[in-house]
């Protein structure tokens, strides 16, 4: 039997601690593989490199870096690097989690998100960081759920269309209350927080501190089941339209164009 095929990648850079966990947690269920960026690039979002050539920096015979983005590493692998299509792709752990709206920003789940583009079962995963800085984050627990979630869903994957992002709090294995199947929560946004500071010239710089903590009350967010000790699973998928407000904007299809009638189809 073949065994399956699993792409590591991440926002973090290929020298994180995130993504060696992650690595390790996935060893045992296949044939790994891992393609990330050379450095940290966090809040990449769904970036795709254009304006700059780019390189692959070979490792091992199963490691290598990209001067680029999580999207161009998953790009890279399928198209330049590995043997064949893989099964699964795992992005992460992101060293912080990816809840609500952070999903948007996130690179590691942007790797899942291209991974579901190209028709691949992709999951991302992100663990919560401690507030303290000189605190340990719990990767040994990251690394106990993301060996089990990914071993179920190599052998039962949703629709490549969908990819998972799965949030795990910063506790003990001990301490974990179970597993929560979530949807995306919403924080309460009060204030912008950008902090202006000045350098020692006197001209002022700025700097985007971190979001709200406080969020709109409801038990099945992930916002919700982080917050009370548990592991957050939650399906996205990448079609953005708002379906509900289709009808209400098909008004614009009967406002008259002008010249309509004389342009051509195609
Ligand atoms: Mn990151």
């Amino acid at each position: 039997m073949i065994r399956p095929l699993i792409l590591v990648s991440n926002d973090d850079g290929i020298s994180s601690e995130g993504i060696r966990v992650l690595e390790e947690a996935v060893l045992p269920l296949g044939d790994v593989y891992v393609v990330a960026p050379d450095q940290e690039r966090s809040a990449a979002s769904h970036a795709l490199t254009i304006h700059k050539p780019l390189r692959i920096s070979q490792r091992d015979s199963r490691h290598f870096a990209l001067n680029g983005t999580p999207t161009d590493c998953i790009n890279f692998a399928l198209y330049v690097i590995l043997p064949r299509k893989p099964d699964l792709i795992v992005s992460g752990i992101n060293h912080g989690s990816n809840l609500a709206d952070d999903v948007t920003y996130s690179g590691t789940v942007s790797a899942a998100f291209e991974g579901s583009i190209l028709g691949i079962p992709s999951i991302a995963f992100s663990l919560q960081m401690p507030e303290e800085q000189e605190k340990q984050a719990h990767f040994e627990t990251a690394l106990l759920h993301a060996r089990q979630i990914s071993e179920m869903y190599l052998s039962s994957p949703l629709d490549s269309s969908v990819l998972v992002s799965v949030n795990i709090p910063d506790r003990s294995p001990g301490e974990i209350r179970g597993v929560r199947v979530t949807h995306l929560g919403k924080r309460l946004i009060n204030e912008t927080n950008i902090i202006r500071k000045e350098d020692p010239r006197g001209r002022p710089y700025y700097w985007i501190g971190m979001g709200p903590k406080d969020y709109e009350p409801d038990e099945s967010s992930d916002l919700h089941a982080i917050d009370q000790g548990f592991v957050s699973v939650t399906p996205l998928h990448l079609d953005l339209t708002h379906y509900p407000s289709l009808s209400r904007l098909r008004e614009l299809e009967r406002i008259p164009t002008p010249f309509a009638d004389k342009a051509e189809p195609g």
